[in-house]
């Protein structure tokens, strides 16, 4: 196999050149380049059946290192009629997030960097700069200064942590002595929402402290928690010598985007002494618009908040924050420090490892801080500011229809909204199982097309689409065509029944 620097194969030992590592990295570039101008015209939803993509792969790895010109040519052959286009424009789906250039370039640097930030001294740069850049985005979210905050990959992690550090403060020697066979130990008791997000379910369960320990409150109308039911849930839970010991409260819940009453949450969970966890994941972020920090209302009294910036902040996936007001709980839950891990400055400066399961940690904020300091505050508010307007302007299209109606408020960037036309006289039960099979088969026609991408969710027992703005990409020219979209699947399923 020739070693030469122009060959694209590996040399006989040692890395890539740098001239070719230079050679493919600018060619890489413009494939990117190439990839956003045209991903439009790529179908959101990959057309791939399953398997597809592993019946054309070898079955074991090759012998012998291959020419990069042959590994880039299989990204657009093998790769990318395998991907669900995140970055295209009218990915509506879930809750529609993307990537942006100077999130990029952050990857890129730190996969270059490739430092492991278990200790300060393993890399300075990602500790030090992980604090300033987590305080820039908590002032810009408007959020008290004595929090502090941790990254970790995903929200289903943050929130995990918080309810561990929770749980370290009942004082339970649950962290030396555990909970598996334990006469003393009361049930543990968690309440959140029956809107809350299932990572708050798998928390739990690896915390071992059992689903059982996780109390579901009802929502009202708009599918906001319950304040006078959980405070009634807690004290029936009290009664029955248990132990409630957290509340999580969502702003911003995945179903439907609402907002819990935090302000009466709080002052709940203060009453009886309990951790106040907000689940922030998806809406957090647009606190960062000054007129919309009113949805953190009553989070300057949680004890923890969780934030995605991989969500709605522009952040290619992953970086979620905690926000903290007893880190030194999260500390008492993680940190364990073997000999090979001491270090002379370690009373002095954070060290990652202490915060959590994992030792060593990416340098996920170089990113951030690379995002921040691209767009400034007023860059991102207006580009999130731009995407409610957007959601706004769909959601009066849906109401100002006699054949769709809005299923939920709209605070943010997402619309839940049907089909609803008339049908013949038909009882209630068979209406609104004819609705939810019409619904169906309008978001599976639209996402069939190729060109837009929608998800689904249940409210009020009644199949809802929803369409979330999230992508940098999208304007208004993306909106109108997906309501285009959605009016002609409605006429032609209508057409034929
Ligand atoms: N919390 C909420 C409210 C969410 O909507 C989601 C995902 O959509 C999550 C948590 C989980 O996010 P992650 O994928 O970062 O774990």
């Amino acid at each position: 196999m020739p070693d030469d620097n122009e060959s694209g194969f590996a040399p006989q030992l040692g890395d890539m050149s740098t001239q070719e590592f230079r050679r493919f990295g600018y060619e890489l570039i413009d494939w990117i380049s190439n990839y956003f101008d045209r991903v439009e015209e790529r179908p959101v939803l990959s057309q791939i059946e399953p398997g597809d993509l592993k019946a054309q792969l070898p079955p074991s790895p090759p012998e012998k290192g291959e020419a990069m010109q042959a590994i880039i040519a299989d990204l657009d052959r093998l790769i990318v009629p395998a991907l669900t286009h995140w970055s295209h424009p009218s990915f509506f789906a879930y809750f529609a997030t993307s990537t942006s250039a100077p999130g990029i370039f952050g990857e890129l640097l730190s996969a270059a960097f490739d430092t492991k930030a278990m200790l300060w001294r393993t890399s300075p740069a990602s500790t030090e700069l992980e604090e300033v850049a987590l305080d820039w985005l908590r002032q810009m979210m408007g959020l008290d200064a004595r929090l502090t905050g941790i990254i970790y990959d995903t929200a289903s992690v943050s929130s995990m942590h918080a309810i561990a550090a929770a749980r370290e403060g009942v004082e339970q020697r649950i962290r030396e002595e555990g909970m598996s066979g334990r006469k003393d130990l009361p049930l543990l008791r968690v309440y959140a929402s029956d809107q809350a997000h299932s990572s708050i379910d798998k928390g739990i369960i690896t915390l071992g402290l059992g689903q059982r320990a996780l109390r579901k409150i009802p929502c009202d109308n708009e599918f906001r928690m319950d304040a006078k039911a959980l405070a009634a849930a807690i004290e029936e839970d009290k009664r029955e010598g248990m132990l409630p010991f957290c509340v999580v409260a969502t702003v911003g819940t995945t179903s439907s985007s609402s907002i819990d009453p935090v302000r009466a949450i709080v002052e709940i969970g203060e009453k009886h002494a309990m951790w106040l966890h907000v689940d922030a994941a998806y809406a957090g972020s647009a606190a960062v618009v000054p007129e919309l920090r009113s949805i953190l209302d009553g989070c300057e009294r949680a004890d923890s908040i969780a934030v995605n910036p991989h969500k709605w902040l522009f952040t290619p996936f992953d970086l979620s924050v905690l926000y903290c007001r007893h880190m030194d709980l999260v500390r008492r839950a993680f940190s364990l420090v073997p000999e090979y891990l001491r270090t002379p400055e370690q009373e002095k400066v954070r060290n990652g490892s202490d915060y959590g399961i994992q030792l060593g940690r990416r340098f996920r904020a170089l990113k951030l801080w690379m995002i921040i300091r691209y767009f400034g505050h007023e860059g991102l508010a207006a580009r999130i500011r731009e995407h409610c307007r957007l959601a706004r302007l769909f959601a009066s299209w849906v109401e100002r229809s006699e054949s769709w109606e809005r299923m939920a408020p709209v605070p943010l960037g997402l619309v839940c909204f049907r089909a609803c036309p008339e049908l013949d006289s038909v009882n209630e039960e068979t209406r609104e199982q004819r609705l939810d099979g019409l619904n169906e088969a309008i978001m599976h026609g639209v996402n069939a097309t190729g060109k837009a991408l929608l998800s689904h969710t249940r409210l009020n027992d009644k199949l809802t689409l929803r369409l979330s703005i999230g992508n940098i990409r999208t304007t208004e020219t993306h909106v109108r065509q997906v309501w285009d979209l959605l009016n002609h699947q409605l006429q032609t399923i209508r057409a034929h029944h």
